[in-house]
This record gives C-alpha cells, sequence and structure tokens, in this order.
C-alpha cells in the first residue's frame, strides 16, 4: 500500500524546537547540505509543485517547515546546512537544533538525508548520520543529482557510499534525479512505508 501524498498541506515553519507541533503522531523529516536538493526531492516525492520552495540561493530557508500529511503524520522540512555565506554563530545555532530534533523527537521515525551525488558524505552529513544512528533513527540517504553522472559512475558512488556505512543496518541509499526520475518511486515507497509502519 501507498501513503497517499496529495492531501499533504503546509502545517506551519517554526524558528525553534518550542515552537513544533505536540510530540506525538509521525514525523519523517528531510535534511541535506544547502543547494543538494533538498526541496527539489521533496516535490518530486509528494508529487506537489512548489510545495517547498526551490530556490538557487541556498540557504535562504533558515526555518523548520512542517507538512501535514493527514492527522497523524507530518513531513519536516529541516533548515539545509553547510552554505559558506551563513554567518558560523548562525550556524552553530542551526547545528544544536538540527542534532537536538534529531535526538529527542519522539514521534520522529524516518530521516531522508539528501546528497549531491558530486560530494557525497562532506562532514556535516556525517554529524548528522552519528546523531541517527545515536537515536537508532532509520536513514535513507538519496543521492541526488545523479543525472550528473554517467550511470556506470552513478552506480560505483553508490556503493562506495553504501561500502562507508554498512555497519549502520538502519542506513539505506539510493541514486535520485528529478531531472530523469531516477529512483523518484523508490522514495516515495520509503516515505510511504515509514508512514504505514509506524502507527
Ligand atoms: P535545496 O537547497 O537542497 O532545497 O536544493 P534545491 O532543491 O533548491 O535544488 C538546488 C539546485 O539543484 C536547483 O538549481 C535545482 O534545480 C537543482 N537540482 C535539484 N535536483 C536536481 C537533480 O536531480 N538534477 C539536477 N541536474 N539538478 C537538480
Amino acid at each position: 500500500m501507498m501513503m497517499a501524498f496529495e492531501k499533504i498541506q503546509f502545517l506551519k515553519s517554526v524558528m525553534a524546537l518550542s515552537g513544533l507541533p505536540f510530540d506525538e503522531g509521525v514525523e519523517i523529516a528531510f535534511a541535506g547540505r544547502s543547494n543538494a536538493g533538498k526541496s527539489s526531492a521533496l516535490n518530486a516525492i509528494t508529487h506537489i509543485k512548489g510545495l517547498a520552495k526551490t530556490s538557487k540561493t541556498p540557504g535562504r530557508t533558515q526555518t523548520i517547515n512542517l507538512f501535514q500529511i493527514d492527522h497523524l503524520r507530518r513531513l519536516v522540512d529541516l533548515p539545509g546546512y553547510g552554505y559558506a555565506k551563513v554567518p558560523v554563530p548562525l550556524k552553530r545555532k542551526w547545528e544544536k537544533i538540527l542534532s537536538e530534533y534529531l535526538q529527542t523527537r519522539e514521534c520522529l521515525k524516518g530521516l531522508v538525508l539528501i546528497m549531491d551525488i558530486r560530494h557525497p558524505l562532506r562532514s556535516l552529513d556525517e554529524h548528522m548520520i552519528e546523531w541517527a544512528v545515536q537515536s537508532e533513527l532509520p536513514t535513507h540517504i538519496l543521492l541526488t543529482k545523479s543525472d550528473k553522472f554517467s550511470r556506470g559512475k552513478a552506480i560505483s558512488v553508490l556503493s562506495e557510499v553504501q561500502k562507508n556505512l554498512k555497519q549502520y543496518p538502519l542506513i539505506s541509499c539510493q541514486i535520485f534525479s528529478i531531472l530523469n526520475g531516477e529512483g523518484i518511486n523508490a522514495a516515495r515507497k520509503k516515505v510511504s512505508q515509514w508512514c504505514l509502519l509506524s502507527q
């Protein structure tokens, strides 16, 4: 069975964890470096164009955006990290918020971690993975923009990333592209499974 994302609706944007809805139901979060393709992936997976604003100016969105799938379930668009032009104190602040969210949010049942296939596993990605592993949070990595590589090269990067993470049974990984559609269904299926398993 597939989760119906068609009725998904914007719920709210928050600047701090205190603004989040009551910690109940199911949340599936999307995270990644600025410009990795998170908004595009969210849009492709939920079928709703413009759901999360895509932008060519990375680092602009510094809020947590929540979308309601149904009365129990939410998708959470976490702020992109690693954008060079964001002042250091603000970066630290958001890193702290991200780590706290991943480590304390009870209703968080899955993390979709977006990485540009050309620059996988940068240090902040590894921090995210560490926090997810510590919290035993199932994590699915999308290696986005796979269209930038030949199929052979994309598969070889995927294998390399999988090899690096093979000690973590709760982490899975796939290639993804909004341009040629590769992996969109697989990603949708994963998010859907998480939504439906945890009720
Ligand atoms: P975000 O900052 O992580 O939300 O990234 P966006 O979704 O705004 O995407 C950043 C840039 O990458 C935009 O110019 C997108 O058009 C581009 N992009 C996103 N996904 C893909 C993809 O699968 N293939 C290609 N070639 N470009 C992509």
